[in-house]
Formats: structure tokens, C-alpha cells, sequence
């Protein structure tokens, strides 16, 4: 058994073109934080994503693109931030580095992200308590669209901006709309382990020109435009290099492929799970939505004998990699003083949950292998 490779829960897969792109970068000496690769991959994912009004601004992480869109947002130290609870850290550590209080929401069981009732509950709550939230931080967990009419509604009856953190959801689709795009700010992570990868990378998607002029002058040190270094206000260090931006435009040749992949992976788990009672595979709830389904999930209901940790455990030993559900941030010790609206639906996602081996580079065999210990996990 110890002969047989590791198989990860989603690792870096290159399409073949990427190396292309690079060698033209160290070629022509635009090894920097600027040249026609950044360039060229902005207008990649500016088309990809569809609708003319998108500008895209790549940066070095998710990280700084959801600080920057806050930034934009005008969140200021004292300021309220809405944030979905089910998500990973990164999402909310922004809020933190403004010197803003994040206020954490729990999630619906339809799609886990952002329950518009206690988003609403929250709002009225928090307003009632003296501060008005300036921005609502939405994510589409593992490529997951959220219910975005009803939060969009909810957020322009308050006139609350939303930031929507598809770092997870490159190509995922709602309602025809790419997700990233359908409110005044969305971001996007290019890590290794994301859809594609720039080994580290992100990307803001903003509405107006102004936004991205202002993003790209934040993200160089917040330099003024004169010949000496002249600055006026705090700046970050947060453009993407260009050569990451190459790698970026290679992984952009194989994303459809690669989305498509994903989705078949889901498929696969679906059907293997199919006769698996108490086990439910995590799929789009209704035909609005189009998941990336950048990492697959299940949820075992309290009738199944296996628990997801002596799943993961017995898998573990074939080599396989799984991994739990994100914890909810009103959950971690970091961030449990700051205030929460919801009940337990998060919570008992991440006691309940555990993602599966979901990279578009798993090959047959490797399905064949995870199918084969699922099965003698369950059998046991
Ligand atoms: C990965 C991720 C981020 C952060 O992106 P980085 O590029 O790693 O900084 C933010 N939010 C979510 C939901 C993520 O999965």
C-alpha cells in the first residue's frame, strides 16, 4: 500500500501553456510587479467573467483583494462588517486589519452560505444597537452560489455594499450572472489549491474604472504620479507579479476544462454515495445555480455507524486526503468575542461534513481507489 502516491483534496494542476507565458517574462526582463502578462490575464478573466462593466485587478493573494475592497468601501476602524461565519479566516481577517468589528452570520442548509433571514435579523439588530453595518462580506463556499437575490435585496433596502469572496467559485454561475460580478465588489483567490493557481494570487472585481485605478494605486505603495516618490496616504504592497500573472494565463486555457473535471468528480461521488444511507453528497439545490463544485462534500446524517472523523481516519491510511468542513469563525477562539445572529446550521455542517478528493487532475485509477476504501469504510 505505502507504494501508492498520495491523492489530495485539490492540488495544483497545470494545463502545459503556462511555461510559455513565464519564459516570455523572464525573457523580456518583466520579472516585476507589472508587465503584459498582469495585463493580459486581467483581460482573460475580464472576458471569462462575461459582462463588459467588470474591471479585474490582479493582486498577490484573495487576502489583500478582500482589504483592498473594504478599503474601497470606506470601512474605517469603529466601522460594522457583516460576514458569513461558515467560511475560512481569510475572509473575515480583513475586517480585523481595518480596525472594524466583524459580525458573523450563520448559514442556510440549502446552499451553507449566508442565511438571508438572520442576515436581516441582524442588520435590524445592530441598528437598534447604535451602529449601521457598512458591508456585507457574502462567500460561495466551495463554489456554492448564496441565495443573491434575497441578500442583494436585503442589502439595498439598508443600502449595505456587499463584497461577494468567490475565491472559491471561479465559473460558478447564478441566475446566467458569473459569480464575483453581481455586486459592486467580488474577489478572487488564485492559491494553490484553488480552481487555478498562480501559486499565490487574487484578483478584485470592481464596477468602475475609478475602483481599479484606485486598487492598483493602493496595491503599489499608494504612490502619487510624480517623478520623486511622493505619498499622501497608507499604501500595501499587494500587485500580483508578473510572472505569477503568467502562470495565470496558462491555468486560463484549461479553465472550462478543468471546471468540467470538478463536476464530474461530483457526479462520481454521486453515484458512489447513491447506496450509501445517511450519507448525502453536497449538490446545487435548484437549476439557478451552477457550482464549480470546487471541492465535493458529504454530510452523514446521525443514523450512519461511521463518524466523518474514523471516515477521514480510514482513509488517511490509503493515502487519501480528506479534511473536515471550515469551522465557523464564531466558533474560533479568535474571533468568538464578536457579535453572531443564527442558530447551530454551521455548526453541525462542520461537525457532520468532510470534503472529498475533488482536484480536475485525479485520474480513473485514483477514483477507483478512493471508491474501493469508501466502500470498505462503510462496510466495516
Ligand atoms: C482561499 C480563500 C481566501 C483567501 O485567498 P488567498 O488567495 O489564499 O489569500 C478567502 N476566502 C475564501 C473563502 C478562501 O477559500
Amino acid at each position: 500500500m505505502n507504494t501508492e502516491s498520495k491523492i489530495w483534496l485539490s492540488s495544483p494542476h497545470m494545463g502545459g501553456n503556462e511555461i510559455d507565458f513565464i519564459k516570455e517574462a523572464l525573457q523580456t526582463n518583466w520579472v516585476a510587479p507589472m508587465g503584459s502578462n498582469i495585463e493580459g490575464f486581467e483581460m482573460d478573466l475580464k472576458n471569462f467573467l462575461g459582462e463588459k462593466s467588470n474591471h479585474v485587478t490582479c493582486l498577490n493573494s484573495g487576502t489583500s483583494a478582500i482589504h483592498l475592497a473594504l478599503i474601497l468601501a470606506g470601512v474605517v476602524k469603529g466601522d460594522e462588517v457583516i460576514c458569513q461565519s461558515m467560511t475560512f479566516s481569510a475572509s473575515a481577517n480583513p475586517i480585523c486589519y481595518q480596525g472594524a468589528t466583524p459580525v458573523f452570520i450563520d448559514s442556510e442548509p440549502e446552499t451553507w452560505n449566508m442565511c438571508p433571514i438572520h442576515l436581516e435579523h441582524a442588520i435590524k439588530a445592530r441598528i437598534a444597537n447604535g451602529v449601521k453595518p457598512k458591508v456585507i462580506i457574502v462567500v460561495h463556499l466551495y463554489g456554492m452560489p448564496a441565495k443573491m437575490d434575497k441578500i442583494i435585496e436585503i442589502a439595498s433596502k439598508f443600502n449595505i455594499l456587499i463584497i461577494e469572496d468567490a475565491a472559491e467559485a471561479l465559473g460558478s454561475i447564478y441566475k446566467n450572472k458569473k459569480c464575483g460580478t453581481l455586486t459592486q465588489f467580488g474577489i478572487l483567490s488564485f492559491n494553490g489549491n484553488k480552481m487555478i493557481t498562480t501559486s499565490s494570487g487574487g484578483a478584485l472585481l470592481s464596477k468602475n474604472s475609478k475602483d481599479k485605478e484606485r486598487a492598483i494605486y493602493l496595491a503599489t505603495q499608494a504612490r502619487e504620479n510624480e517623478v520623486f516618490y511622493q505619498h499622501s496616504e497608507i499604501g500595501y504592497n499587494y500587485r500580483m507579479s508578473n510572472v505569477n500573472a503568467g502562470i495565470g494565463r496558462g491555468q486560463m486555457i484549461v479553465l472550462d476544462k478543468h471546471m468540467a473535471l470538478r463536476r464530474a468528480n461530483n457526479l462520481f461521488y454521486q453515484n458512489l454515495f447513491k447506496d450509501i444511507k445517511g450519507v448525502s453528497v453536497f449538490i446545487e439545490p435548484n437549476k439557478d445555480i451552477v457550482s464549480n463544485h470546487w471541492l465535493t462534500c458529504i454530510i452523514f446524517s446521525k443514523e450512519v455507524e461511521i463518524t466523518p472523523n474514523s471516515l477521514r481516519l480510514s482513509l488517511e491510511k490509503h493515502f487519501i486526503e480528506t479534511r473536515p468542513l471550515w469551522k465557523p469563525l464564531h466558533l474560533q477562539p479568535v474571533f468568538n468575542k464578536y457579535p453572531y445572529y443564527g442558530g447551530s446550521v454551521s455548526e453541525n455542517l462542520f461537525l457532520n461534513g468532510l470534503c472529498l478528493p475533488s482536484g480536475s487532475n485525479l485520474t480513473e485509477k485514483e477514483r477507483k481507489r478512493i471508491q474501493l476504501a469508501i466502500l470498505d469504510a462503510f462496510k466495516k
